[in-house]
C-alpha cells in the first residue's frame, strides 16, 4: 500500500474543518467534552451538538470494507452540517443532492459536479435549468412529465428510472407512496425516453429510510434487473448503473443489509459487464455521529410525577419524532445538583415528562421516562440525534434550531482505509 496521510490528517485538512477547533476524545471522552462546554463556555444555556468526526471515519471505513464495490453518494437532506458535508468530501464520499441549494452548498466545498446525483425524481425547472448551467448530468425520473422537462432544460442529462421497491413493510420511513415507477409504468416510460432522445443510463430505488428488512434490497435488486432487461427487449443502448438509494442504518443491522446487497448484486448482475454500483446513504453516516445537549430551564412536581421544560424540542431538533417516527433517549447531566455525581448513576429515579420550549402540548419529547431528581439549570443529553434532526426544524416561537451550535471531535480510535 502507498503511504497514505493519516484519517485524523485527513479530516483535519478538510476546509471546513480546518478553520474550527476540532476536540480529540480519548476512549469514553464524550462526557467530558459536554462538561467542560458546558462550564466553560456556555453562560446562556443554549442548546448544542457535538459532531464525532471520528464516527463519521469508523463508518465511512465501515462502509469501504462492507460494500465496497458501492459508491456511496451522502444524502444531504439528512444532515447538512457543513462540518460533515466537508469531512464526507475529504474521506471521498460523493453526494446526493435534491435541490438547487443543497447543489449549491455541495459545489460550495469544491466538489466537482461528476459527484453529485440530483436524485430528486420531481424536480422544479428552474432546478433542472440550474444543475444544467453548473453541470449536474445525471438525475433520477418515474413521470413522463419529468422526461420533458428535462428534455427541454437539460439535454445532456443521464437519467436513472426510479422504481418503486417491493413494500418493505418495516421502514421507518416508507417512500414508495410517493415515488417510483410502477412496473406496468416501466416499458412506457422507457420508451418515452428512447423518442424523446435523452439516456436512461440505469435504475434507482430507495427501500425506505430506517428499513429494517435486508431482503427489501433483495427483492428491489431484482427488480432492477427486470428493468434492465426491459431495456434490452425495446433494443436501447445497455444501462449501466445500479443506484440502490438509502435505507442504511448504522447498527448491526448494517451487516445484514450489506450481505443482502453483495449476494443479490452477484445473482442478478453478474453478467452485466462493467455495472457501476452506487447508492444514497444519509441517516448511514449522520445518526450516530450527533449528541444533542439540551438544558432544563423548567421543572413541576406533580406528586410522584417529574415535568421538565427543554430548551429543544419537536419543532426543533426533535422533529424526528414526529417525521421521522423516532424515540429519542436521554441521559441526565445534572451539574447544579448532585455535585459529587452528574451522571446520577445509582440514584432513584422518578417517572418523569419532559416537554419542548414552545408553547404546544405537542412539543412533548419524552413521556413516562424515568430520570432521577432533576433541577432547573441541569441538562439531558441525546446521543445518535444526526440523522433528520436539525435539517427539519423550524423557528416556531422564536426557538431557532438553525442557531444551535456544532462542537467538533474527534474518537480517535478508528483505523481508516478510505473511499476509492
Ligand atoms: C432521503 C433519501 C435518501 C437517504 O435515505 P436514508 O434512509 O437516510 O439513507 C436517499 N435517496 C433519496 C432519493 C432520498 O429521498
Amino acid at each position: 500500500m502507498v503511504s497514505s496521510p493519516t484519517t485524523l490528517q485527513v479530516i483535519l485538512g478538510a476546509p471546513v474543518v480546518r478553520e474550527k477547533k476540532v476536540t480529540a476524545l480519548p476512549k469514553d471522552g464524550l462526557d467530558d467534552l459536554i462538561r467542560s462546554i458546558i462550564f466553560n463556555t456556555q453562560q446562556l444555556n443554549e442548546p448544542f451538538y457535538v459532531l464525532d468526526l471520528g464516527v463519521v471515519a469508523s463508518l465511512v471505513d465501515k462502509w469501504t470494507r462492507s460494500l465496497p464495490t458501492v459508491r456511496p453518494f451522502y444524502a444531504v437532506k439528512c444532515n447538512p452540517e457543513p462540518a460533515l458535508l466537508g469531512v464526507m468530501e475529504a474521506l471521498g464520499a460523493s453526494f446526493d443532492c435534491a435541490s438547487r441549494a443543497e447543489i449549491e452548498t455541495v459545489l460550495s466545498l469544491g466538489v466537482s459536479p461528476s459527484r453529485i446525483i440530483y436524485a430528486n425524481p420531481c424536480k422544479p425547472e428552474s432546478h433542472i435549468k440550474y444543475a444544467a448551467s453548473v453541470g449536474v448530468n445525471l438525475t433520477t425520473f418515474d413521470s413522463l412529465e419529468e422526461i420533458q422537462k428535462i428534455q427541454k432544460h437539460h439535454p445532456n442529462c443521464d437519467l436513472l428510472i426510479r422504481i418503486k421497491a417491493p413494500d418493505d413493510g418495516n421502514a421507518r420511513c416508507p417512500l414508495g407512496p410517493k415515488y417510483g415507477a410502477l412496473p406496468e409504468e416501466v416499458e412506457p416510460l422507457l420508451q418515452a425516453v428512447k423518442a424523446s432522445g435523452l439516456a436512461v443510463a440505469g435504475v434507482s430505488f430507495h427501500i425506505g429510510s430506517g428499513a429494517t428488512n435486508s431482503n427489501a434490497y433483495r427483492s428491489a435488486i431484482a427488480a432492477a434487473k427486470s428493468v434492465f432487461d426491459a431495456v434490452s427487449r425495446l433494443d436501447m443502448p445497455r444501462m449501466h448503473v445500479l443506484n440502490i438509494g438509502g435505507g442504511f442504518t448504522a447498527g448491526p443491522e448494517f451487516d445484514d443489509a450489506a450481505n443482502a446487497v453483495n449476494s443479490a448484486v452477484y445473482e442478478y448482475f453478474k453478467n452485466e459487464p462493467g455495472l457501476t454500483l452506487i447508492a444514497e446513504p444519509g441517516r448511514f453516516f449522520a445518526e450516530t455521529a450527533f449528541t444533542l445537549a439540551t438544558n432544563i430551564f423548567g421543572k413541576r412536581v406533580r406528586g410522584e410525577v417529574r415535568e421538565y421544560w427543554i430548551n429543544d424540542g419537536v419543532y426543533g431538533s426533535m422533529n424526528c419524532i414526529l417525521y421521522d417516527h423516532a424515540t429519542v433517549m436521554a441521559t441526565p447531566f445534572a451539574c447544579s445538583s448532585n455535585g459529587g455525581d452528574p451522571t446520577c448513576d445509582g440514584a432513584k429515579t422518578y417517572c418523569s415528562t419532559v416537554f419542548g420550549p414552545t408553547c404546544d402540548a405537542l412539543d412533548t419529547v419524552l413521556r413516562d421516562y424515568q430520570l432521577p431528581e432533576l433541577q432547573v439549570n441541569d441538562w439531558l443529553v441525546f446521543p445518535n440525534m444526526g440523522a433528520y434532526t436539525a435539517a427539519a426544524g423550524s423557528s416556531f416561537n422564536g426557538f431557532n434550531t438553525a442557531a444551535i451550535g456544532t462542537h467538533l471531535a474527534y474518537s480517535n480510535s478508528v483505523k481508516f482505509v478510505g473511499l476509492n
